[in-house]
């Protein structure tokens, strides 16, 4: 396991907070029922800002000393994807919950090789870009996730200090 650090110190609790009051609300609004699993399943994927396989969500699930069957975890997750709680990241076949699951998008994540973690960005200009070069091309989009591979902040400034380092 390669050192995993959190890219920025910041009150990651109120994050969780704030996700689980979201949820309720959006759910509440639609009628749709955030059952104990599905909430205990949404805290799981936010246990921290690195997207989260289906298979760590049992295993977390089963530290609980709760022991939740794979498919019925399985459609607790569906669940909070269709509700857009979560987005899935492919690349990763991993969960990460969304900060802003009351109007629908499709995600756009900046996925930090160094720590793991993934930051959504929910940028219009770029969700317009692709759909306009798809219909160029004759094509229209349906699901649009975009995956960008990189270096978040904290990781990119570690790399950044050794050269400036040897510089002086
Ligand atoms: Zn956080
Ligand atoms: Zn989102
Ligand atoms: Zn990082």
């Amino acid at each position: 396991m390669p050192d995993r650090r959190p890219p920025d110190d910041h009150d990651h609790a109120s994050c969780i907070e704030d996700a689980l009051s979201e949820a309720e609300a959006v759910c509440a609004e639609r009628g749709a029922r955030l059952t104990d699993l599905r909430r205990r399943v949404l805290e799981l994927v936010w246990t921290s800002h690195e997207p989260v396989g289906a298979y760590d969500i049992l295993s977390r699930l089963g530290g609980d000393g709760r022991r939740a069957a794979p498919p019925t975890v399985y459609r607790a997750l569906e669940f909070l994807l269709e509700n857009g709680l979560v987005h899935r990241i492919e690349s990763l076949n991993a969960f990460v919950g969304c900060p802003s699951p009351k109007a629908p998008h499709s995600g756009q994540f900046l996925l930090c090789t160094g720590c793991g973690t993934a930051t959504e960005l929910t940028d219009g200009a770029i969700q317009s870009a692709v759909s306009d070069a798809a219909s160029r091309a004759g094509f229209r989009t349906g699901h649009v996730t975009l995956e960008i591979k990189g270096l978040c902040r904290h990781c990119a400034g570690t790399a950044a200090a050794k050269p400036r380092a040897h510089a002086h």
